[in-house]
C-alpha cells in the first residue's frame, strides 16, 4: 500500500494551510511528518484520509485516488486523528464492537479480542473511555486505527500528552504495526521521528523543506550550513572573519577558540586556512560539526 500526494494545496479561507505539497511514502515505510505546530501536518493528515477535501491536487493511495465517496478506500486507511477523539461514556469493548460495525468485520469478536491483545489493552479492556489514562486512551485510538487490518496507517501525534514510559510503549506499537504496513507519523518532537521512522518529511508553513533517509537527514542542512570550531593562535578581528564568504555567524567561545557558522555547499575550511595564512594566524585545532536532526529542524522551520 503506497500513498501518493501531488501538489495539494489547501486555503481554510485567505488562509494556506498547504501549499502545492507532493510526497510519496512507499508500501512498508514508515515516514515521520515532522514539523511545528501549525505547519500544516494534521490538514495533511485529514486530506490523506479523505476527512476534509484538499483545494487543489490529489492523493492516491495504492493508485486509487482519495474523495470523499469512495468509502471503500478509506477502508484500507487506519487513522489516529490528534486528540483522539474517543466517546468515555462508552466501554471499550463497546466502542471496539461499534468501530467493528461501522467495517462490518466478519468474526468481530475474534478480532476484537486479538487487536485488544495487540495494542495490551487487556487489563482495562472492561471499563469506560473515560476512566482510562491517557496513555490507555491512546491504546484505544490505535485499536480503532487497526481494528479493520488497514494496509495504511495515518496517526497525527499518536504520543503527544503522554509520559516517557507510555510513549515507548506507543511507539513500539507504531513500531510493530510498522512491520507489516505503510505508516506516516506526524510529530513536532524531533527524537521521536528519529525513534520512529525510516524516513522524515520536514513541513513547515504548509511547504516541505527537507524528504530525506532519516540516516542522510543530515545532509540537508550541509548543505544549507556548516559549524567550524576553530582555535587560533590569538584573537582574530571578528569583521574580518565575517568578510569570509559564506561566514554567517562568528562567536568566541573561549580564549582564542571561535564558533563559525557558514552558509552555502561549499565547504569553508579551505576558505578560512587562507584567512588564516593571510592574516599570520596559526590554527591549533579545527573540527567541524555534524549537525543533528534538532539543527535541521530548528534551521528549516525558522526561516
Ligand atoms: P499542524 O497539525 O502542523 O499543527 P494544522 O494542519 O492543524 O497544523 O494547521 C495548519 C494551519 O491551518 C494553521 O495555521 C491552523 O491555524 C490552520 N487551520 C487548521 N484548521 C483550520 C480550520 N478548520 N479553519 C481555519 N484554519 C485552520
Ligand atoms: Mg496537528
Amino acid at each position: 500500500m503506497s500513498i501518493l500526494v501531488q501538489g495539494v494545496t489547501k486555503l481554510y479561507g485567505e488562509q494556506k494551510a498547504l501549499d502545492n505539497v507532493s510526497f510519496g511514502v512507499k508500501t512498508g515505510e514508515i515516514v515521520g511528518f515532522l514539523g511545528p505546530n501549525g505547519a500544516g501536518k494534521s490538514t495533511m493528515m485529514k486530506i490523506i484520509t479523505g476527512f476534509i477535501p484538499a483545494t487543489s491536487g490529489t492523493v492516491s493511495v495504492n493508485g486509487t485516488e482519495i474523495s470523499a465517496d469512495n468509502p471503500e478506500l478509506r477502508k484500507t486507511i487506519g487513522y489516529l486523528p490528534e486528540n483522539n477523539p474517543l466517546y468515555p461514556e462508552m466501554y471499550v469493548r463497546e466502542y471496539l464492537d461499534f468501530v467493528s460495525s461501522l467495517y462490518k468485520i466478519v468474526s468481530s469478536q475474534k478480532r476484537i479480542d486479538n487487536i485488544i491483545g495487540i495494542t495490551g489493552l487487556a487489563p482495562e479492556q472492561k471499563k469506560k473511555i473515560g476512566a482510562l489514562s491517557k496513555g490507555y486512551r491512546q491504546r484505544v485510538g490505535l485499536a480503532q486505527a487497526l481494528i479493520h487490518d488497514p494496509g495504511v496507517l495515518i496517526l497525527d501525534e499518536a504520543t503527544s500528552g503522554l509520559d516517557p514510559n507510555q510513549i515507548v510503549e506507543i511507539r513500539n506499537l507504531i513500531i510493530d504495526a510498522g512491520k507489516e504496513k505503510t505508516v506516516l507519523f506526524s510529530t513536532h518532537i524531533m527524537q521521536e521521528a528519529e525513534a520512529v521512522c525510516d524516513r522524515i518529511i520536514i513541513i513547515n508553513n504548509g511547504k516541505i523543506m527537507a524528504d530525506e533517509l532519516k540516516n542522510n537527514i543530515h545532509s540537508v542542512l550541509k548543505k544549507h550550513r556548516q559549524i567550524i570550531k576553530i582555535e587560533f593562535d590569538r584573537n582574530p578581528d571578528v569583521s574580518e572573519l565575517l568578510r569570509i564568504e559564506g561566514v554567517v555567524h562568528a562567536n568566541p567561545v573561549s580564549g582564542s577558540l571561535w564558533n563559525i557558522e557558514a552558509e552555502g555547499e561549499q565547504d569553508i575550511r579551505p576558505a578560512i586556512f587562507s584567512f588564516a595564512v593571510k592574516n599570520n594566524l596559526t590554527v591549533l585545532s579545527l573540527q567541524k560539526e555534524e549537525s543533528n536532526l534538532e539543527e535541521v529542524f530548528r534551521h528549516l522551520t525558522s526561516i
